[in-house]
């Protein structure tokens, strides 16, 4: 038959994530040591796992309000608040979703309309741009560049900027690079947002992961909180990546549209994991605490350890990955992963998954145990040394 006819030609037409592609070849391969994971090494801290463990032998396994459990939304507007300084109305400014995926998809297609332009900066999380094209919208993307830190600079975005630029999607701290985002860098941002007009989608989603400073949202500059949508979840702060569980927080009239989306297509979020959540929020700080310092302690040794072999590595503050510098190699992105596994069983992410500025880079995750990470880098040594 040809399926082609009968399926969507925008989604026909999106390019697969080359994360997967990559994946597919490390799946054949027995005996590979991974640092490309995105999700935390990290079991759900026990008392998160038994809130929800207490739910299901309470029987409490109906849907839930669209919205999200009430008691849950005003956890996150405390819990926003306490840590972010950021103020949202729990009964009319939140949302909780399928995980932060589900919230920047619902955001995506309530802001944008076809022919709209979607600004994105790269190497960055490889949904974006996806799902601004399955809205048609084109994205705009901008690449920032490593000596700036993987920071946007103000003009860089003033250059992407054109009459139909409608949203910017910010996202850091970043995956794939560890960038973070100052104070400072924002608010020199915002004047350029406020001046077009634009809209913003800010994911969060690492926000609980920084280890110089604490994490600024863009939605606590002047002028901002108006035309912000912050996007956050579970997965990352908690180590909750299969609960499924995210949130946005934003101006009631969005938020309020994206319930209706989220209402035909989802329902409402799991609800076994919104019973985890709770607790979570009102008493997982110390388990945040904890998985921190670990992550903090790991980067030091992966950057050290990069930077020692010669390939230069920029230092992450967020997040947990990093992502060092392979061009002095003289291979690509890809060669260079791709040599990596088959002769030392080393599996990492080639940059340009993330971008087309990514070439040059590789992406390497410290969510491991230290010993893992050193068997692993043990490996990268050799495999440089033979080159
Ligand atoms: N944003 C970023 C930047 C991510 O890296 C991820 C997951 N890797 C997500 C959003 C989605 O996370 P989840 O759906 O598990 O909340």
């Amino acid at each position: 038959m040809d399926y082609g006819k009968y399926l969507n030609n925008t989604i026909q037409n999106v390019k697969p994530s080359g994360i997967r592609r990559f994946f597919d070849i490390v799946n054949e391969m027995d005996d590979v040591i991974s640092l490309s994971i995105g999700e935390p090494d990290f079991r759900t801290p026990w008392h998160v796992r038994k809130a929800g463990i207490e739910s299901l032998e309470n029987g409490k396994t109906w849907y839930t309000p669209n919205r999200g459990f009430k008691t849950l939304c005003q956890e996150i507007s405390i819990f926003a608040n306490k840590k972010y300084d950021l103020d949202y109305d729990p009964d009319t400014e939140v949302i909780v979703t399928v995980g932060g995926s589900e919230a920047l998809d619902i955001a995506i297609r309530c802001l944008v309309n076809p022919g709209d332009e979607v600004l994105v900066h790269q190497p960055s999380f490889v949904c974006y741009e996806p799902l601004a094209n399955m809205c048609g919208a084109s994205a705009v993307v901008i690449d920032t560049k490593e000596e700036n830190d993987f920071r946007i600079q103000p003009h860089e975005l003033e250059a992407a900027i054109t009459d139909k630029s409608k949203l910017l999607i910010l996202s850091y701290p970043n995956n794939p690079t560890g960038a973070v985002m100052r104070k400072e860098d924002l608010e020199a941002l915002r004047d350029i947002i406020i001046k077009h007009d634009l809209i913003v989608i800010s994911d969060e989603i690492y926000s609980e992961l920084t280890y110089s400073g604490s994490h600024v949202s863009i939605a606590t500059l002047p002028g901002m909180r108006e035309r912000t949508v912050v996007i956050n979840g579970f997965s990352k702060a908690f180590a909750m990546t299969g609960w499924r569980l995210g949130y946005a927080m934003g101006p009631k009239e969005i938020i309020s549209m994206m319930i209706k989306l989220h209402q035909y297509c989802i329902m409402s979020a799991p609800t076994t994991a919104q019973y985890a959540a709770i607790e979570a929020l009102r008493n997982g700080d110390k388990d945040i605490e904890h998985m921190r310092n670990e992550y903090d302690m790991r980067r030091r040794f992966v950057v050290g350890s990069f930077n020692e072999m010669g390939l230069h590595c920029f230092e992450p503050h967020g997040a947990f990955y990093c992502f060092p510098c392979i061009k002095s190699t003289g291979l690509s992105s890809e060669e260079f992963c791709t040599r990596l596994l088959k002769s030392k069983g080393v599996a990492i992410v080639p940059g340009d998954a993330f971008g087309n500025c990514g070439e040059g880079f590789v992406r390497v995750s410290y969510s491991y145990s230290l010993k893992h990470l050193t068997e692993a880098i043990g490996r990268i040594k050799e495999f440089l040394e033979e080159l």
